[in-house]
């Protein structure tokens, strides 16, 4: 087991230039993280493809052991790993946050590495005998968003080390250590080179996603990032899983009960302060509970604290940079000059150093308003009215995006029969968010293609190949 201190000295370069982090809830400095060039990004994809013969040729056996093990390792330095993700990314220690975070990336690569993907035999009939094979796929690239930089991280490497590639990760440029102290503690169980963080900028993300080596791009990030990576990525005919931005509805149905659901429905909408992908970002209610809906989510809502990661009484913190608090507070501001009525929040101190949203809930809000219609990604959550269901499925499809979504009732049947009307990747009965790692996940229209997790996650990091005769 490692201290934070050395954990941190683990991953600061003592050479080349750096860049001050600083704690998003203090704006004190967390550490340095090295600023890699599209050269030291070379030099890493030349040491994967040195690797990654080898690696492969372990066979499932002997990759799953080593996973296994890197598991472990993440499981031995979890609070120092989560003391650093709540300073960089600003997530608490307590709640659903980091210690929460690091303790599932223990649990994601596990079952990456445990997962059993066996060749198919497609026809054998007598005459014809046909396989379907997964071959590793080389060299993969993975680039990661701000908000969930470990356990996104994980996502993206456990299914593609198993699956016999080797990788190179691209971190956010806002959150690069919490992304280089993980692959650190994972590196101490694997082969040198087949495993590297290049923490760059942007122009290192779009070199890895033209460069001819790399075969495949895992990419978490915005739907704006992700059209580029298309792009980038045509001349080599990249295969691509690209999970990008939503903006997921949630409609409650009117036998719903407003007090037993509050709890849930606020984690679904509130977790890691908003700033997930898959959470509850536009609430449709019954009129006949609309009140009731209001009143008790409210009530919940204003008994969370939200504060400095590293108290423990915390449960929601700071986002994560400033750009994200602009965009909460323009989208919070449009809706109250709209005439909005604010449940909650609303107010957020501009003196204070940290970057502090209050939680708000805004109720009595137009559908096409831009804190509906946009992708929020913070603590603001705008509840509609809604009298029909037609209406309600009808608003909750209505944009160009499609991640996840949920139906809320205790009549199961008939939730399931609005949740096959919505067209999301997800939707969720009676909860929002809940990814498990044997449970595919992933977008459809703009919010991406290509699955995640369990047996399909593996498949999307092989390379078919079928056997015929
Ligand atoms: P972003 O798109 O700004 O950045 C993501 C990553 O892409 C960063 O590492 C960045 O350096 C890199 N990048 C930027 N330009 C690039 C380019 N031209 N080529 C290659 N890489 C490039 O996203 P963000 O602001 O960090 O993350 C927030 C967004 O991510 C939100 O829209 C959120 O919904 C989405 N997200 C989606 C999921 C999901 O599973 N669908 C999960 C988490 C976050």
């Amino acid at each position: 087991m490692e201290t934070y201190d050395t954990l941190l000295s683990s991953i600061t370069s003592a050479e080349g230039p750096t860049r001050t982090i600083l704690n998003p809830a203090t704006g004190e400095p967390v550490g340095e993280a090295p600023v890699h060039t599209v050269e030291h990004l070379n030099q890493a994809i030349e040491g994967a493809a040195a690797t990654q013969p080898a690696w492969a040729a372990l066979g499932h056996k002997g990759r799953s052991e080593a996973l296994l093990k890197a598991a472990d390792a993440i499981e031995r330095s979890a609070e120092e790993l989560a003391q650093l993700l709540s300073r960089e990314q600003g997530k608490p220690l307590n709640g659903p946050n980091a210690r929460f975070e690091v303790g599932a990336c223990a649990t994601w690569l596990r079952v990456a590495a445990t997962t059993v993907l066996e060749p198919e035999t497609v026809v054998d009939d007598g005459q014809t005998r046909a396989e379907l094979h997964y071959k590793p796929i080389g060299l993969v690239g993975a680039i990661g968003p701000w908000n969930w930089p470990m356990l996104i991280t994980v996502w993206q490497i456990g299914p593609a080390l198993r699956m016999g590639n080797a990788v190179v990760v691209k971190p956010s440029e806002y959150t690069p250590l919490s992304v280089l102290a993980l692959i650190s503690v994972i590196n101490q169980e694997l082969p040198d080179g087949l495993l590297t963080v290049i923490s760059g900028g942007r122009e290192v993300g779009a070199r890895l996603s033209e460069h001819p080596a790399i075969s495949k791009i895992m990419f978490t990030g915005s739907t704006a990032t992700g059209k580029a990576i298309i792009k980038s990525s045509a001349g080599t005919v990249k295969r691509l899983t690209l999970e990008l931005g939503g903006n997921d509805a949630g409609i409650i149905l009117p036998d719903a009960d407003p007090k037993a659901i509050a709890q849930d429905l606020f984690w679904g909408a509130f977790i890691n302060t908003g700033q997930t992908c898959a959470a509850l970002k536009r609430l449709y209610v019954h009129d006949d509970i609309y009140d009731a809906v209001c009143e008790e989510l409210t009530a919940v809502a204003a008994a969370m604290p939200m504060g400095n990661g590293l108290d423990e009484n915390n449960v929601l913190g700071p986002l994560q940079n400033k750009a994200q608090f602009d965009i909460v507070d323009r989208l919070v501001t449009s809706a109250k000059e709209s005439g909005a009525r604010v449940l909650l929040g609303g107010n957020p101190d501009y003196d204070q150093p940290g970057n502090f949203y209050p939680t708000t809930l805004v109720a009595d809000i137009d559908n096409d308003n831009p804190l509906v219609a946009e992708e929020q990604f913070g603590p603001a959550l705008p509840i509609i009215r809604y009298s029909s269901l037609d209406e309600a499925v009808e608003k909750a499809n209505g944009l160009d995006v499609g991640l996840g979504a949920s139906v809320w009732s205790p009549n199961l049947d008939a939730a399931r029969e609005v949740a096959a009307r919505i067209d999301a990747g997800t939707v969720w009965i009676n909860s929002h968010g809940m990814v498990n790692p044997l449970i595919p996940f992933g977008g459809s229209k703009q919010s991406g293609y290509g699955l995640e997790f369990g047996v399909e996650g593996l498949k999307a990091l092989g390379l078919p190949q079928v056997i015929n005769g």
